[in-house]
């Protein structure tokens, strides 16, 4: 059964939140930018049509076939219809096909399924899923299949907490990074019609790690925030957040150059403790040339420098000249051309020496909204989940919306 949201039943509570980082150190990409909305206005996208209590996550793509397990699947239509002519096996292999999706041997002439476990829980590749995987033909790339986890928010979270925060963390910190977690997903699946789901399951959105990431302290914080999301003029905010800082949050303002009230960039003294608290990386002049984009011939011979910090100091605008060439660019792009594993955050300075580059920096992640191993820091300290997320997120309002 569906339950739906209205703002009406927005319940006032409180306030913030925090958490931690392991896959970003691998992740090529990061939550993006802003679109054209920051936030999610209820009356305008009639609300009663979108259920915030589930949510939808890819966990595969592209693939031709996909093999799922599970004690007594089950597969059932769109409609809910059961597709019984399927013999009882506790492994199925479904293929795409160019008139359906093909289980086992039995030829299906649906583009979309619902794979459901009605003992134990579903398993792909080795691991475990609560609730349905939906098996999808995408048209746009030659039909082949994704997978998607069609999961409640709640149950979503307990497979999230423990992918974006160390074991060691104490439990507010928890709290605040399910409450933030929570906020993002909701904002992100109001803000746009999923095409096959809401969300994705890497550090490009939020890690989601599936049932084997879940443990006791996981499902803690999440039900002991139940519901709860971060709000501002009655809105669900773009709750950000990033590993560490190193020492100042970064306002939206300064990395993706457009100012937005909950996110000015705060003073953080509570992420020391961050493996990426400060960082020196090294890069040869004509390497960094040619990420940059840096003709050949000028290689060894171009300049660059920062036009423009922001309030936290981190490179807003970055110069790069050659011959009579001048170039201009966000501190973030400038990041990705480099690497978002190198260059660990846009807070650095930087000095030649002979042919090499060395970039000195602090923190880890693009630097807005909270700071997760900050976060964890002000819990130890004894700060309450509220106390952190308004911190971070200063304005906002913690509510219930289910
Ligand atoms: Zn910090």
């Amino acid at each position: 059964m569906r339950i739906l949201i209205s703002v009406a039943f927005f319940l006032l509570l409180s306030v913030t939140a925090a958490q931690a980082y392991e896959d970003y150190e691998n992740e090529e990409q990061q939550q993006d930018g802003f679109g054209d909305e920051d936030q999610y206005v209820y009356d305008q996208q009639n609300p009663s049509d979108i259920n915030v209590r589930s949510i939808t996550i890819c966990i595969d793509e592209n693939r031709q076939e996909v093999t799922i397990k599970g004690k007594a699947l089950h597969f059932f239509t769109t409609d809910g219809e059961l597709i019984g002519d399927i013999e009882q096996n506790n492994q199925y292999t479904l293929r795409s096909a160019p008139d359906g999706i093909v289980v086992g041997t039995t030829p299906t002439e649906h583009r979309k399924l619902i794979a459901r476990s009605t003992i134990g829980y579903i398993q792909y590749e080795g691991k475990s899923y609560r609730e349905d995987l939906q098996i999808v033909q995408n048209p746009d790339k030659g039909y082949s299949l994704v997978l998607v986890n069609e999961i409640s928010m709640e149950s979503y979270l307990y497979g999230l907490i423990n992918k974006e925060s160390l074991p060691s963390w104490k439990l507010e910190a928890k709290k605040a990074q399910a409450v933030a977690a929570r906020t993002y997903a909701m904002y992100r699946k109001l803000e746009r019609p999923a095409q096959f789901c809401d969300l994705g399951h890497t550090a490009v959105d939020q890690v989601y790690g599936g049932l084997d990431s879940e443990d006791a302290n996981s499902r803690q914080a999440v039900s002991e925030t139940h519901g709860e999301v971060l709000t501002y003029d009655n809105k669900i905010v773009k709750s950000y957040y990033h590993s560490c800082c190193g020492g100042y949050t970064a306002s939206a303002e300064e990395v993706w150059g457009r100012a937005v009230p909950y996110l000015p960039g705060v003073r953080c003294d509570d992420c020391k403790a961050c493996p990426n608290d400060s960082w020196e990386f090294k890069i040869s002049m004509s390497e960094l040339g040619a990420k940059l984009g840096v003709p050949q011939a000028s290689r060894s011979r171009y300049f660059i420098d920062v036009l423009q910090r922001g309030v936290s100091g981190r490179a807003s605008k970055i110069r790069i000249k050659y011959g009579s060439h001048t170039e201009v660019m966000n501190g973030e792009n400038f990041r990705s051309r480099l690497g978002y594993s190198v260059l660990k955050s846009t807070r650095f300075t930087f000095a030649r020496k002979g042919g090499t580059y060395i970039f000195k920096g602090r923190g880890l992640g693009h630097g807005v909204g909270m700071c997760q191993w900050g976060a964890a820091g002000m819990a130890e300290a004894g700060s309450a989940y509220r106390e952190i997320l308004y911190y971070f997120y200063p304005g906002t309002i913690i509510r219930r919306v289910y």
